[in-house]
């Protein structure tokens, strides 16, 4: 990136002319950002930075000869700045603008520039630059002690069981400036770590002396600070300005007063933010703690795969920016205090069971303008007069909304909040016409009556004005001159026009102003007494109009607190409103919370649901520190259920109902979710590594009251290694963590488990009803149609008590159409393969890896064939292979095929190289199945 004063520049900046070298002066001040310079109508920028704007912004680089040389310019039209200015903001650029400051008329010589706004990702405020229903925050990470490294943890084994012991080492500050919300915390590096991912922040401060792995997670914009603006002093006084400092600890001071201070700058550092309003301190475990994966797993903002929708699409039903924006906050920071949480349901409650209310409501909320960031451009002195009419508009909507829940209990803390500021929207409305000038500097702003001077001064160009429009009428009678004319110009003023035939008629007291070819242009001294009188007016007049307004606007910015408090209660209630209208649309349940244990009935996948329109719904019933097995082959429907229980405990700690017909759950303090590298090829790293890191993590933080996703974990290496780990975790699980865990697993072997462990269990997902029927643990209950159709193979996504039935693979190899005596003798090979096991029920990774390696492909069964090449029975090298008779050719070419498919390491594969693989492998399979098609025939 190139940023800074140009290079080619600075080189021979004795020869430039007077315009770049003051650019170059300026780009030398701001040297991280782009400079962009006013002139006429373009926003310039020179040589690199002009290379830089045209390839961002697409636009034509001129190349430009004066007498010092030749240099590259590109302007960015005034007129369409914001899109151009999106673009590089987006691109992870600074902008700083550079506005001319002084009136090009009056300059002697070059026109003093000044930069008057530093755009920055994560610091801009212009409604034009900004998404509109979520923050943009901008974060600082900063240590305890300057200087000294904590070293960082996040992910790593090594150093953890001091922990949570450890007094917290870092200080995490975040703030909108667009809103001025702001926010400090402090942690360990995971809960820096985990902090990020939440916050989400579109730019980064990191302190000097923070660890860079402790920030490593942060995908967004660094900005370098002076170091001393990390000063733990420099920060207190910064802090000072807005909050009591002794509030926070060290490293939070540090955190919060450099973030301000950066803040101030990036807003023309003229003095505090008044809209920043309170610094909040908050406690993270106050919430239920989602990290990075588990946001990304449930897929609660961003979609990965799939219909490309997330849980907060599905469940946005709110009517203002300021409902989306808490909307998507109580997502990303469910309650874990159980009154809270009820007392959430009480209102969404009582808004599903009342639908004038609510629709009345949704409809007043649809009048709502972003109140925090009208108030943030008021306290800036950034508004016009058509902001404090959207204000007025806003204000209006409240006692509709009050008046719509009124007597509701549940609901009537929120009303209480719900101020409508009446002396405020009096004020505004007073003062201002109901539809103003985009600009506030040329009048037509303040109504008549609200100021007594200011109706004296309009009173006076009006009469002038009114004098003038008779005057024609009154010069042709006295003067006898019929076709007589008065009229204006911009550059003469007001005139008395004459046509050359008439001239005799002229009275004495006109004084000749101009000579056109047929007339002459006259004026009298009472006309010009008059003309002085109204521009004076005028003039004096919309300069105290924006003396009025501008006094009117900082009135209303001393009540930001008030509107702060009416934004906040507004938010709730469209959130609140949102959630009734999607639990009633989408036929959700409110849960009982406080149960000792998940108990769903027929839950659905609030997400996946809206997509699938046959979705089977399943019940969960696990009890406290439950282990829950799931196995099943791919595509029949884990992962999905999993997930759905996992997104019932977030949506109801969230305050939301939940899809399903009954719901009674625990409050949770963590989520966590951990997917098999195999299976996170979308993740882009998919290695062992980090799946073990994580899986780490996991036996590590979680508690009695987590609940933990794995799915498919172990999966990222050979099957005999996966297979034990898998088992111990599942062993650490039930006996230390005591977690409530669902684990969807392809190693069928872990099902004995049950049989061990008092609180594992096995749930199963039927692959078709004939496997449903012939698995040995459990029965159908009900008659189940299979759905299959020709050879391809339909899930029923239902599940069932017990394991699944081991040979599930080798039912949909059947059902697929391979040939007979190939399922005949998988079923046999399954069946000695289960025989062996039960000799040796607890597996031993070393026996395994090392029999696996020597033995001959073809014994494997084809129950792995559905399970992505990594079925159980790895070990099986020692199955006899006492065939009576050599098999055919093709099947020959088969089990090659197979033998390359089971052995291609996954774990060292990239996506692509994954594709060609699979490619290939389809290829030979189509060979296979021609030379079948040939032997037929033949
Ligand atoms: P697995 O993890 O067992 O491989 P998934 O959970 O990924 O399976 O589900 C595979 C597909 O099946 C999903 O994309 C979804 O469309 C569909 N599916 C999953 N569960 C259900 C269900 N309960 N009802 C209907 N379709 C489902
Ligand atoms: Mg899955």
């Amino acid at each position: 990136m190139v940023t800074g004063a140009p290079a080619t520049m600075l080189d021979r900046r004795e020869e430039l002319t007077p315009m770049l070298a003051q650019y170059v002066e300026v780009a030398e001040r701001y040297d991280d950002a782009i400079v962009l310079f006013r002139v006429g109508d373009f926003y310039k920028a020179f040589c690199e930075a002009a290379d830089e704007v045209a390839r961002v912004c697409e636009l034509t680089r001129i190349e430009r000869e004066d007498s010092t040389g030749t240099y590259t310019a590109c302007g960015i039209p005034v007129d369409n700045a914001p899109k151009y200015l999106k673009r590089l903001l987006d691109a992870e650029y600074r902008v700083a603008v550079a506005d001319q400051v002084e009136d090009p008329e009056e300059a002697s010589g070059l026109v003093e520039r000044a930069v008057t706004q530093v755009l920055t990702p994560g610091t801009v405020v212009e409604e034009e630059l900004l998404a509109e229903g979520s923050n943009t925050y901008v974060a600082c990470v900063a240590s305890e002690a300057e200087g000294t490294e904590a070293s960082a943890r996040t992910g790593s084994g090594a150093t953890r069981e001091d922990e949570d012991q450890n007094d917290p080492a870092y200080g995490v500050a975040y703030v909108d400036v667009s809103t001025g919300e702001c926010a400090v915390t402090a942690g360990d590096a995971a809960a820096v770590d985990e902090e990020l991912a939440r916050i989400d922040p579109a730019e980064l401060l990191v302190a000097p002396g923070v660890d860079p792995a402790v920030v490593d997670g942060a995908d967004c914009m660094r900005t370098e600070r002076d170091p001393e603006t990390f000063d733990p002093e420099a920060a207190r006084g910064v802090l000072d300005r807005y909050a009591d400092p002794d509030r926070f600890d060290a490293a939070e001071r540090v955190a919060a007063g450099a973030l301000l201070s950066y803040a101030e700058y990036t807003q023309g550092d003229d003095g505090p933010l008044e809209y920043v309003r309170r610094v909040r301190r908050y406690d993270p475990r106050r919430s239920l703690r989602l990290d990075a994966t588990a946001l990304r797993g449930l897929e609660l903002f961003e979609n990965h795969v799939g219909s490309g929708r997330t849980l907060f699409d599905t469940l946005d039903e709110t009517r203002s920016a300021l409902g989306r924006r808490r909307l998507r906050a109580w997502l990303r920071r469910p309650l874990v205090d159980r009154e809270a949480i009820e007392a959430r349901h009480d209102a969404v409650a009582a808004f599903a069971e009342r639908t004038l209310a609510r629709e009345a409501v949704r409809d007043a909320l649809s009048a709502a303008y972003d109140l925090e960031r009208l108030a943030g451009r008021i306290s800036r002195g950034r508004a016009n007069a058509r902001d404090l009419r959207s204000l007025y508009d806003t204000l209006a909507a409240v006692p509709d909304i009050r008046e719509a829940i009124g007597g509701v209990d549940a609901l009537a803390e929120v009303r209480g909040d719900l101020d409508p500021l009446d002396d405020l929207r009096e004020l505004i409305d007073e003062a201002v016409v109901e539809e103003p000038p985009q600009e506030i500097t040329e009048g037509g702003v303040i109504r008549a009556g609200y100021d007594g001077e200011l109706d004296e001064i309009r009173t006076t160009a009006r009469e002038g004005r009114e004098w003038i429009a008779n005057l024609e009428e009154r010069e042709r009678e006295r003067t006898g001159i019929d076709n007589l004319e008065v009229g204006y110009t911009q550059v003469h003023g007001y005139y008395i026009e004459v046509t050359n035939g008439q001239l005799e008629k002229v009275p004495d007291d006109y004084t000749r102003r101009q000579t056109l070819k047929n007339s002459e242009r006259f004026y009298t001294p009472e006309l010009k007494r008059r003309e002085d009188e109204i521009l004076g007016a005028e003039e004096r007049a919309d300069a105290l109009e924006y003396e009025l307004f501008a006094d009117l606007r900082d009135r209303v910015a001393d009540e930001s607190d008030r509107i702060g408090a009416l934004a906040d209660a507004v938010a709730r209630v469209d959130a609140l409103a949102a959630l009734a209208t999607a639990a009633v649309q989408r036929d959700y349940v409110r849960p009982e919370m406080g149960a000792d244990g998940i108990a769903l009935d027929r839950s659905r996948h609030p997400v996946v649901e809206e997509t699938e329109p046959e979705f089977v719904p399943n019940d969960a019933a696990l009890p406290r520190g439950t282990v829950a097995l799931i196995t099943g082959p791919n595509m029949s429907g884990k992962s999905t259920y999993m997930r759905q229980v996992a997104l019932a405990v977030v949506l109801a700690q969230a305050g939301s109902f939940v899809p399903a017909d009954a719901a009674r759950l625990p409050v949770v303090d963590r989520v966590f979710t951990r997917v098999g590298a195999s299976d996170d090829i979308a993740g882009g790293e998919s290695t062992f590594m980090r799946e073990m890191r994580e899986l780490t993590d996991v036996l590590h933080d979680a508690t009695g009251d987590s609940l933990v996703l794995l799915d498919e974990v172990g999966r990222g290496t050979s099957t005999a290694d996966g297979r034990a780990i898998a088992r111990a975790a599942v062993e650490f699980l039930h006996d230390e963590t005591g977690a409530t865990t669902l684990f969807a697993t392809h190693y069928h072997e872990l099902t004995d488990l049950a049989d061990e462990y008092e609180r594992v269990v096995n749930r199963h997902f039927a692959a078709t009803e004939r496997d449903g029927v012939r698995g040995s643990e459990a029965p159908a209950s009900q008659p189940e149609t299979p759905r299959v159709s020709g050879d391809e193979v339909t899930f029923l996504h239902r599940i069932r008590e017990g394991a699944a039935s081991s040979s599930y693979g080798v039912e949909v190899a059947e059902l697929a159409g391979v040939p007979e005596s190939v399922v005949a003798r998988a079923h046999d090979l399954v069946a000695a393969d289960r025989d062996r096991d039960e000799g040796e029920p607890t597996v031993d990774a070393g026996s395994g890896s090392g029999s696996g390696s020597a033995g001959a492909t073809p014994q494997r069964t084809l129950d792995e064939i559905s399970t992505n090449g990594h079925g159980h029975g790895d070990d099986g090298g020692d199955a006899p292979s006492a065939d009576p008779e050599p098999p055919a050719v093709r099947d020959d070419a088969v089990a090659d095929l197979l033998a390359d498919l089971l052995d291609h390491p996954l774990a060292e594969t990239t996506p692509l190289e994954a594709l060609n693989a699979l490619h290939e492998y389809q290829r030979r399979a189509e060979e296979a199945a021609n030379a079948d098609d040939a032997g037929e025939r033949a």
